[in-house]
């Protein structure tokens, strides 16, 4: 049982989604003690979340004592997955460019990162004057999954292809249902407040790169290289308002010539694929409990550009839901 809080009676639940959210939750209620069947209308190695570049990257999103809360833990569980074989987890070495010296005005949110300190100006690339340090989690998302799908069949728990056309359909099959459907829940939980985002990362072989760089100094666009072992996702491009997932070409190569200014080992770096994903945005993340007719359903989307970041402390969340409900 993991430290999530146990059940007073375990329930069958139904989570509908298997991206970072359902599937973190998933585990979650399972190790937690209740029988978890997990629907998803996509194979889990191919939602959004799988294509995620998988760094831990706080986004001030609303509301955002609880961003604070759920990346902090998420920092917690993945600095305890880090180095466990196979998980895909690793703590990196993390670099970011600043326009300013930013000093005590760095969001409550970048402080959570453990070895947190101002770059040194030999540590800053040509042009740049300030800069700060930390360790930061990668997630490599190739490996994290099938892991993550592993943990919860060692649970008891089963996973089904299928698609729901509406939240009542899987009630019929179990007192409690954690919907966790991303862009969908804008149709299936009637809420037109989620829209979609198109979010871009380019991904490449990897030159020996073993370091997360950001550059926040050009103002809305982080452009971002983050290594795993074999390739290297450069982004992150993104772009409101676009509904066509399909891979945008002149983004790409703006995003290759920026991340090449900042990372010169890049030129010669061969493109393996564009990774693009239409992510779930709201005003507010949604992690509540609605009581109907058959049952309890607890929505849990609306995790926009930073799902990997804030997935264990939205499971956590829940997990308390469905143990109160
Ligand atoms: C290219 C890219 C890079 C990214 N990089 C990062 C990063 O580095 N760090 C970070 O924190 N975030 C990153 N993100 C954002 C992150 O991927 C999202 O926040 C996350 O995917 C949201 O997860 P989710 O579980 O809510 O939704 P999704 O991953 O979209 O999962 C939705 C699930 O619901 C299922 N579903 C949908 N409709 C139905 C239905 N009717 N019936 C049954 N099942 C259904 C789908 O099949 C899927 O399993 C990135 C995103 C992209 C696209």
């Amino acid at each position: 049982m993991s430290d999530l809080e146990s059940p007073s009676t375990p329930r069958d639940v139904v989570v509908l989604g298997a991206g970072i959210i359902g599937l973190t939750s998933a585990v979650a209620l399972a190790e937690a003690g209740h029988q978890v069947t997990l629907w998803t209308a996509d194979d889990p190695a191919d939602t959004t979340s799988a294509r995620s570049a998988g760094v831990w990257s706080p986004i001030p999103q609303a509301p955002l004592d609880t961003t604070i809360a759920w990346a902090s833990r998420t920092m917690r569980a993945f600095c305890d997955l880090s180095g466990r074989p196979g998980s895909g987890v690793s703590m990196l070495e993390g670099l970011t460019l600043d326009a300013t010296d930013l000093g005590d005005l760095l969001p409550a949110l970048s402080r959570l990162s453990p070895d947190l300190r101002p770059a040194t100006p030999d540590e800053l690339p040509e042009g740049f004057a300030h800069g700060r340090r930390y360790r930061v989690p990668v997630v490599d998302m190739e490996h994290y999954v099938p892991w993550m799908l592993d943990r919860l069949e060692a649970q008891g728990g089963k996973v089904r292809l299928q698609r729901v056309d509406s939240l009542d359909e899987a009630l019929a099959m179990a007192p409690v249902v954690v919907n966790a459907t991303g862009l969908a829940a804008r149709d299936l939980a009637g809420d037109p407040t989620v829209r979609p985002l198109f979010c871009q990362y380019v991904v490449t072989d990897n030159p020996g790169l073993d370091r997360v760089l950001v550059d926040a100094s050009r103002g809305g666009q982080w452009v971002s290289v983050i290594p795993h072992h074999d390739r290297v996702h450069l982004g992150g491009a993104r772009v409101g308002g676009r509904t066509d997932p399909r891979p945008d070409r002149e983004l790409a190569s703006d995003v290759l010539r920026w991340c090449r200014e900042i990372e010169p080992r890049l030129r010669n770096a061969r493109t393996i694929r564009v990774d693009t994903g239409l992510l779930p945005t709201r005003p507010t993340m949604r992690v509540e409990a609605e009581a109907r007719r058959d049952g309890l359903v607890v929505h849990a989307y609306g995790h926009a550009t930073g799902g990997i970041t804030v997935s264990w402390g939205a499971a956590a969340d829940v997990v308390r839901l469905v143990a109160a409900g």
